[in-house]
């Protein structure tokens, strides 16, 4: 399943996709421990894989909290460090 979080505003989109069936298969999920902000939490999908997800009270807020990751033009940490290539930002 693709799953989207995030929130639009008046200054645009801000998604973060997130690939679940990737995340299932995925033994490490660095990506939980290389955020920052720590904007990545688990849950059980429908069938009792272990998914990530993004934490639902920084859903709102997800242009602030990426703001430092995605200064410079840098590649985003949790995209840097999943080799399956399940996250995806709309901003
Ligand atoms: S590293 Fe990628 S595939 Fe693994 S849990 Fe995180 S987002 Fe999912
Ligand atoms: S861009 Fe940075 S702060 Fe935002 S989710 Fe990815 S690792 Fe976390």
């Amino acid at each position: 399943m693709i799953a989207n979080y995030g929130y639009e505003d008046g200054s645009g989109h801000y998604y973060i996709k997130i690939d679940t069936a990737k995340c299932a298969e995925c033994e490490g999920k660095s990506c939980i421990s290389v955020c920052p902000e720590k904007l990545f939490a688990t849950e059980l999908d429908d069938f009792d894989d272990e998914v990530v997800i993004i934490r639902e009270d920084v859903r709102n807020t997800l242009q602030t909290a990426c703001a430092n990751c995605k200064a410079n033009g840098k590649k985003e940490l949790c995209l840097q460090n999943c080799e399956a290539g399940a996250i995806g930002f709309s901003w």
